[in-house]
């Protein structure tokens, strides 16, 4: 009984993510993707446009032996880049300077892949790994270096509009320092909110009330009780949410707290820990879904 249910969910999964590559085959312009990648615990997302631009926010951890072996760079992302043929980005967004979100960046930023713009919070993390980063970026030939704040809007063509909404100034520290961007096509939009906490949701819930509103949310803080405050997850009032967090996390990640919250809302909750490498797809109207695997 099991197997049969078993393998009728894997024909399911098999014929929805034939059907997400078939969709994306057929007709790339037109079309928006979202992918949340599972580079363990830590953050990274890229993104393509219908214009074509990619874009690469956060990448995960870097290896720092004898510590820890893992290199987000090496062994998630620049792989996926591969497969896709992607040889330039056309921005790299560092939400915030921590270890967690910028480690595995510095594989890209070390690779042949053209690189047009950094953006980074400009939050000024003492750590070796920010100090490379900083570094690669200033030796890297033809890549512009910017600090962004709320308000800007983000030109990533064909009717795709990313706006700032944080920071309007940097906070002390840097979690809540982080780049939050409300990414809009059509009727679907994403919101991306690296790691900020009660703090800056209080600053953007009084600044832009409803306008948080989004398809799509990336719960902030790897789903952490620092972040999703009510308030906030009432205005955002997504339909989906992603928490991209490690397997078995020292930190007990995602806080049940935030789960609770978000069942409340009637969230569907989508999981890197569980469900891998995380796909939306838009036309500006339909959103699709694809995850790598079932529920691990
Ligand atoms: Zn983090």
């Amino acid at each position: 009984m099991m197997r049969k249910r078993f393998k009728r969910i894997l024909l399911f999964l098999l014929v929805l993510s034939l059907a997400l590559s078939l969709g994306c085959a057929q007709g790339k312009e037109g079309r928006l993707e979202v992918t949340f990648l599972d580079v363990g615990q830590g953050d990274s997302i890229f993104i393509s446009t219908p214009s074509g631009k990619n874009i690469l926010i956060d990448g995960g951890k870097r290896a720092i032996p004898p510590y820890s072996k893992f290199d987000a760079g090496k062994e998630v992302i620049l792989p996926f880049l591969k497969k896709k043929g992607i040889k330039r980005i056309d921005t790299l967004i560092a939400t915030h300077p921590d270890g967690d979100h910028i480690g595995g960046l510095l594989a890209v930023l070390d690779s042949d892949i053209q690189i047009d713009k950094v953006l980074d919070s400009g939050y000024r993390h003492t750590s070796y790994t920010y100090r490379d980063f900083l570094k690669k970026i200033e030796r890297s030939r033809g890549t512009k270096y910017y600090q962004p704040r709320a308000g800007q809007v983000l030109d990533w063509g064909d009717g795709v509009k990313a706006q700032v909404l944080s920071p309007a100034h940097l906070f002390r520290d840097s979690n809540n320092s982080s780049i939050v961007i409300k990414l809009e096509f059509g009727d679907i939009s994403f919101l991306f909110t690296g790691d900020v906490e009660k703090e800056a949701e209080g600053k953007m819930v009084s600044r832009y009330g409803n306008k948080l509103k989004s398809t799509v949310l990336k719960v902030s803080h790897h789903g952490s009780r620092t972040g999703s405050s009510l308030n906030f997850l009432k205005m955002v009032n997504p339909q989906a949410a992603v928490i991209s967090c490690g397997r078995r996390n020292k930190f007990g990640l995602p806080h049940k707290e935030v789960m609770d919250k978000l069942a409340r809302f009637k969230v569907k909750v989508y999981r890197t820990d569980r469900q891998g490498n995380i796909t939306f797809a838009t036309n500006g109207k339909k959103l699709w879904i694809g995850t790598e695997i079932g529920d691990r």
